[in-house]
């Protein structure tokens, strides 16, 4: 390869821009052409692309977002969009990319080194739900958010001796919630992986407060379901009345933790160094703290395997 490109899709995730630098300062040091596509595959359609430059990744490092942008793109998920993309980058000599985003997006990576491209993919999304790789880009950060906002619910709660539900983030992998519920001392966490019993849940809780606790965080990731049903259901279980709170978007903004950008600077030079090397096709990862490649179409089809034995923690801890 001799020039490669870089772009971000899908939902952002904080340390994506030093993913971005990364690949930008590592083809440049080992002296590639190196352009970036603005707004994911939507940009790689419509031909949005730009060299970049050493500068043109400075002051980033520490933002949340994407200077790349994202974009949910419909049309690359034809054989005609990922035809047109894989031509634009051919128009311009580029025959490399690394693409950073979530599951749906290393699909379109995937499809992308079918066309002939020599394609790295990096997990970059809050989620933590990528298999091949202990964490990905982001979720450090969205996980320091939630128990900041834990810190600060307890404060009140244990004021008014109540009850607090937190909805957080997380589909089909309760990750943020099951990390940070640890982190933050929650007494109950709810995660897709694992079926619940509110009636357990509930006499616990009774049980605690009689023992004189005087603050109870329930961690519910939005994928087990909504905050406020929850809620609902511990009222009609108990004589509490707890106060619901949606973290939303919040938990995929705010500078990267140093583990996050730490994450994401070794995964985009690695990036560059498997291109350099002729590879393609590979979803990288870090794995007990060593860079891995794993062919794309393993990682699509895999599930991320749920830390059993940190949910077992949790309920050892939660009394
Ligand atoms: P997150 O996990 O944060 O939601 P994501 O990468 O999974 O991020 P998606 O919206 O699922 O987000 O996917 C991003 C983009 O990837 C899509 O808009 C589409 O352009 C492309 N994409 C998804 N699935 C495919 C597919 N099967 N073939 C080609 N491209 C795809």
């Amino acid at each position: 390869v001799k020039s490669i490109a870089v772009l971000t899709s899908g939902g952002d995730s904080q340390g994506m821009n030093a993913a971005v630098r990364s690949v930008v300062r590592s083809a440049l040091y080992h002296g590639l052409e190196v352009h970036a596509v603005q707004r994911g595959y939507l940009g790689l359609i419509t031909d949005d692309i730009r060299p970049m430059d050493l500068r043109s990744v400075g002051d980033i490092i520490q933002r949340g977002g994407t200077i790349l942008q994202t974009a949910r793109c419909k049309e690359f998920m034809t054989l005609e969009g990922q035809q047109k993309g894989a031509e634009n980058l051919r128009k311009r000599g580029i025959d490399g990319i690394v693409v950073i985003g979530g599951d749906g997006s290393y699909q379109g990576a995937s499809k992308l080194s079918q066309q002939g491209i020599r394609t790295m993919a990096l997990p970059g999304t809050i989620d933590n739900d990528i298999p091949f790789t202990d964490f990905t880009i982001g979720f450090d950060t969205a996980v320091s958010i939630v128990v900041d906002a834990i810190n600060k619910l307890r404060d009140t709660m244990t004021s008014h001796e109540r009850a607090s539900v937190v909805e957080v983030m997380g589909r089909h992998c309760g990750d943020i919630a099951l990390y940070a519920g640890l982190a933050s001392g929650a007494e109950a966490i709810l995660v897709p992986e694992v079926p619940y019993d509110m009636d357990r849940i509930a006499a616990r809780m009774k049980e605690n407060f009689e023992h004189g606790k005087r603050h109870s965080i329930i961690v519910v990731a939005e994928g087990v379901g909504k905050g406020d049903d929850i809620a609902r259901e511990l009222t009609e279980r108990t004589d509490m009345d707890p106060r619901v709170t949606v973290l939303g978007h919040i938990q995929r903004g705010g500078s990267p933790t140093h583990n996050d950008r730490i994450l994401a600077s070794r995964l985009g030079d690695y990036a560059v160094r498997q291109l350099l090397a002729g590879d393609s096709g590979k979803a990288l990862g870090i794995v007990k703290g060593e860079l891995t490649a794993t062919p794309i179409d393993e990682v699509i089809g895999a599930k991320k395997p749920f830390n059993k034995e940190l949910y077992d923690l949790t309920l050892r801890l939660s009394q």
